[in-house]
């Protein structure tokens, strides 16, 4: 038992809502008291009372080279003893957007945020203000983040008119948002043929994370692209995941596809709150002080973050081998699981790309929001809390990707598989 995290969680839920700054960290998923952090190196975490785990969450993804990544900690100290912010401009911030251009394909200029959901709101109205029209098409199953455009549910079946998935949204807002299937193209065209002439933007998460990882089916995102040409649509590509993990250039790179829009998170920060989203030069002339869509932040751009995501992003744009280490060790992984499930004959479906990996378990190909769905969300409790007991730090929902680090070695791999033997017996039992 962890004394200490459950301590802390009592006295937290007192006067935070239910004892989390964000939702995704409660367990509420997998049930439990959350696991209160200390410290963490690489790919080990400490936890309050001591204990270590093999970490698999890294902060939900920015910690592609591991936890206290000494240029990052080196940049951020520098940084701070010089001031934590002006709220003026800064060289760091012109060298942080000549780096994204060189490793990215189609952004010409970028403008930086404090989080994935500002960027993704502001990529939508950035593409309002540009075409002049106001739906947006996202799909079912996909986040981006809190933006009140965003917490829309398809409902049941496959497309059907927003309606709000929050209460707090307003039906004003939700009748502008319209719901397409995951990796079914039919879906898109229906819409822009209903709502032809009204769609801004269709943003999807090129490679979807937040319903567990699922890939785009082979011609998807091109046909995307070229439904957005054909309707005057500005194609958004929701990167927060993606960007700067399934390859330097991110999906738009693995893919061969270029957006009109893309937004990034997580990553471009280092484990500092950071967003940024950018694009065609045509398209972010668009936003204010050139153009007169607004778009703004106290601490957007701000020096600390600008100084880690670009030490980070340095040693990625400079050494690419770390993607095919990440894409090695994450084969490997694939492999030690499938065995362990198939071994136990328990039926799984392990979906990969890159550095992203998830376990559903069922017996069909998960593709979209209703196979992820099939996924055995009892079994994968018991998983989830047999793999922390056995050191293992788990994404704690069922319809979360793993993000695999750099830092994990041959070793962490092998006890990782070795745990996910015993988890699945002590599950089973
Ligand atoms: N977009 C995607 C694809 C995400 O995964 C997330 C967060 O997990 C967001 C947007 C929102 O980012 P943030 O949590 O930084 O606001």
């Amino acid at each position: 038992m962890q004394e200490k995290s459950e301590k802390l969680f009592k006295r937290a839920q007192k006067f935070i809502p239910g004892g989390v700054n964000s939702p995704a960290r409660a367990f509420n998923a997998v049930g439990g008291s959350p696991v209160f952090f200390d410290q963490a190196d690489g790919s080990i975490l400490i936890d309050v009372d001591g204990k270590q785990y093999i970490d698999y969450v890294g902060s939900w993804g920015p910690m592609i080279l591991g936890h206290a990544y000494e240029p990052v900690i080196e940049a951020v100290q520098e940084t701070a003893a010089k001031s934590t912010s002006f709220g003026a401009p800064t060289e760091i911030e012109v060298k942080m957007a000549e780096l994204v251009k060189k490793m990215v394909p189609g952004v010409d200029k970028i403008r930086m945020v404090n989080s994935g959901t500002e960027a993704c709101m502001s990529a939508i109205r950035v593409a309002r203000g540009y075409t002049g029209k106001d739906k947006v098409i996202k799909f079912e199953g996909n986040y981006h983040g809190h933006g009140d455009s965003f917490l829309i549910n398809a409902g049941s079946g496959a497309l059907t008119l927003g309606t709000p998935s929050s209460p707090g949204v307003t039906e004003g807002t939700a009748k502008d948002t319209l719901t397409a299937s995951f990796n079914d193209l039919n879906s898109v065209k229906k819409l822009l043929k209903e709502y032809e002439g009204e769609v801004a933007a269709i943003i999807i998460e090129p490679v979807t994370g937040n319903m567990g990882c699922i890939p785009p089916e082979e011609g998807f995102l091109a046909g995307l692209r070229e439904l957005c040409d054909a309707h005057d649509v500005v194609l958004i590509f929701d990167e927060v995941m993606t960007g700067f993990r399934v390859a330097k250039g991110g999906a738009q790179q693995r893919y061969g596809v270029t957006a009109d829009l893309v937004t990034y998170g997580k990553i471009i920060g280092a484990g500092l709150p950071v967003g940024a989203f950018g694009g065609k030069q045509e398209i972010m002339d668009v936003v204010s002080p050139v153009g007169d869509v607004y778009q703004a932040g106290t601490l957007s751009g701000n020096p600390l973050a600008m100084a880690a995501g670009y030490a980070l992003l340095s040693e990625l744009h400079k050494n690419p081998r770390h993607y095919d280490q990440l894409e090695e060790k994450t084969t490997y992984l694939y492999t030690g699981l499938k065995e362990v499930f198939a071994d136990h004959e328990v039926p799984a479906t392990i979906n990969r790309v890159g550095s992203m990996i998830s376990v559903f378990f069922t017996e069909q190909e998960v593709v979209d929001f209703e196979t992820a769905n099939t996924t055995d969300q009892e079994f994968f409790k018991a998983y989830f809390h047999a793999m922390l007991e056995n050191g293992i730090y788990l994404p704690p929902s069922p319809f979360e990707a793993l993000f695999l680090a750099n830092s994990l070695t041959q070793e962490l791999l092998d006890e990782t598989i070795e745990a996910a033997d015993k988890s699945v017996q002590h599950a089973l039992e």
